[in-house]
């Protein structure tokens, strides 16, 4: 029978291992960290009773995710729960921009901007099941629906501060812009439209959805599959080298759920040269600094789409979100960096003790970055929702470095296993035709370092384990 070890149990170690057990191959998981999950756990970080995602919390591409869907893990107890509202974006004046998965919400605050967004965002969401098989797998591949990734493409390489002149109101500028900001980069180079093109579609056509109890749910779930299907998770487990691997388990298939800097670290000189010069030069971006509140009642938001909202972006206008995410990309901390907000007690009120509710939260900052930025989350959230800080129970900080030790992945804070730069938009983490391959027999690589990059959607860990499968 073949065998697999998987390291690293985040959503694309799990999906690999998941897709490799479906296979009839004998699959462990080994994690480092006394629980399963990486990006995806949920805990009690602040009040006992009140759960707070610890990393990721919404799930527009989890919930579209061709993978997870067809992975029944209802059946493991995963249930999604949609906000009221989707996203909202605040603005000082007091008005919003607010994505919703019915697009008549959206238009309708968006003024005369209505039809450009329905034209831009109309086709996309027309086709984008289509879409996604295209853009959830590597991008040197043969398309089966070129019209619809030549129209999709022919926007995404435009840089998102062009995207977002189509529109005149700042409401939708803003929102748009937002969405982009989860790049985590410059929004002025090219290809860093594609975020916001797509998380936006994906908004409308299925939501930005929470799991019920918690993003650890999704986890619990796909672990129970695992089990149901012969596969072992050990946790409390650092690998630290393959020699250590191959000795330890004799497997066939060795599956990385790690960033580069790990794959080098325990794959090392059995690595190709030419891999192992490329995956050096792999660059790392600009990190997060998550905050999580325990608040006695709700965010006091001036605006009254934001108390329904389930996501919030706060930086207020197009120009001062592009401004803030060069100056972090350059290293400068600004004074209201970009920030996202989540309200996932709203759609589920499962994680809340009674009037203790769960807010989440983090900034962005420069990759490394040292400082505290406690004070300029709560300020940011303050200036759209003042008296916000008299509500604070509780927090529980994590900066780069403690990131970092939370998961090797988030090499220097960056939750994205790596910066996404054009090049690395398009050929991550190094020009290959196959990305998941690594050069050394039966090892691969599946985590968010490689094709389509970031989210709890586990496409990485799919498209490895289908790589491994055909190689076989
Ligand atoms: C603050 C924050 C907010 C986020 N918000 C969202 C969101 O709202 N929606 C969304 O979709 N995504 C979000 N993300 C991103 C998402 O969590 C990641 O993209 C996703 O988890 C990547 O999955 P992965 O399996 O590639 O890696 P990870 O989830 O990082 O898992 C990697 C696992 O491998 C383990 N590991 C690494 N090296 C070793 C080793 N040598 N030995 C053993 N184990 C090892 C780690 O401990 C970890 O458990 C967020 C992330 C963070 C940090």
């Amino acid at each position: 029978m073949t065998s697999a070890v998987v390291v690293g149990s985040g959503p694309n170690g799990l999906a690999a291992a998941i897709r490799l057990a479906q296979s009839g191959v004998a699959v462990t998981v080994l994690e480092g960290s006394d629980r399963p999950g990486g990006g995806a756990r949920t805990s009690e970080l602040t009040v006992p009773g009140v759960l707070h995602d610890d990393c990721a919390a919404f799930h527009p591409t989890g919930v579209v995710s061709p993978f997870l869907a067809g992975l029944g893990l209802d059946r493991f107890g995963l249930e999604w729960v949609w906000p009221d509202l989707d996203l909202v974006h605040p603005l000082d004046d007091g008005s919003a921009g607010v994505l919703s998965r019915d697009m008549d919400v959206t238009l309708a605050s968006l003024g005369v901007d209505a039809r450009r967004w329905q034209r831009t965002f109309g086709p996309l969401v027309d086709s984008f099941d289509d879409l996604l098989a295209e853009i959830f797998q590597p991008v040197l591949h043969w398309p089966r629906h070129p019209v619809t990734l030549t129209r999709f493409g022919i926007q995404a390489l435009q840089p998102a501060t062009w995207v977002a002149r189509r529109w005149r109101t700042e409401q939708a500028r803003a929102l748009f812009m937002g969405a982009a900001a989860h790049l985590f980069g410059r929004l002025d180079r090219p290809l860093s439209g594609s975020v916001g093109l797509m998380l936006t579609a994906a908004g409308h056509r299925a939501g930005w959805p929470v799991a019920k109890g918690g993003t650890g749910a999704i986890t619990d779930a796909m672990v129970g599959l695992l089990a149901s299907l012969g596969g072992t998770v050990k946790t409390g487990v650092p690998v630290t080298s393959l020699a250590e691997l191959r000795s330890g388990f004799d497997a066939d298939l060795v599956m990385l759920d790690t960033a580069p800097a790990g794959v080098l670290s325990i794959v090392g000189d059995a690595l190709p040269g030419r891999v192992r010069r490329q995956l050096g030069r792999y660059t790392y971006g600009p990190a997060a600094f998550k905050v999580d509140f325990a608040i006695d009642g709700h965010v006091p938001w001036t605006n009254p789409e934001a108390r329904r909202a389930g996501t919030l972006h706060l930086g207020g206008e197009a120009a001062e979100i592009a401004s803030v995410e060069a100056a972090v990309a350059r290293g400068q901390m600004p004074e209201r960096p970009f920030m996202l907000v989540g309200q996932q007690y709203l759609a589920d009120p499962s994680r809340s003790a009674g009037s203790i509710n769960p807010l989440w939260a983090y900034a962005h900052v420069p990759h490394g970055w040292t400082g505290d930025a406690s004070a300029a989350l709560i300020g940011q959230i303050e200036r759209f929702a003042p008296g916000f800080a008299d509500q604070i129970v509780a927090t529980h900080v994590r900066g780069p470095a403690e990131l970092t030790a939370y998961n090797p992945n988030y090499v220097g804070g960056d939750i994205s296993a790596g910066a996404n730069t054009a090049r690395q938009i398009a050929l991550r983490p190094r020009v290959a035709v196959n990305p998941y391959r690594l050069g050394v027999d039966g090892v691969y690589l599946c985590s968010s370092a490689t094709p389509p990059g970031g989210g709890v959607h586990g496409m990485c860990g799919f498209n490895a384990a289908e790589a491994a499968l055909a190689r076989l």
